[in-house]
């Protein structure tokens, strides 16, 4: 696990601020999807070995969610942004 996150609002942190909550390139599927696609969602996740994009909750300083891009391999962080941001199409 990554020691540090460099949050874009307050700065470098410890991970222990923070609350990892999973995979960030999960697309929430629409009210009337099929159940057996809920489940999915719901339930089922992969366990990427390498670089990839989680949701982490920075718990204990600015309360902003952000993507972490980090390496589950090497516990590398390469990014960090803010995630409402994001969403909206600017950089953190
Ligand atoms: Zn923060």
């Amino acid at each position: 696990m990554a020691s540090l996150i460099s949050c874009p609002h307050c700065g470098v942190r410890p991970k222990e601020e923070f609350t990892i909550r999973g995979d960030a390139s999960l697309a929430r599927p629409t009210g009337d999807a099929d159940a057996g696609v809920w489940y999915d969602y719901v339930y089922l996740r992969d366990n990427p070995k390498g670089r990839h994009k989680e949701y982490w909750h920075h718990s204990s300083g600015c309360r902003r969610w952000l993507i972490v891009e980090r390496d589950t391999v090497s516990h590398a962080v390469h990014t960090v942004s803010d995630a409402a941001l994001a969403k909206l199409g600017g950089a953190a």
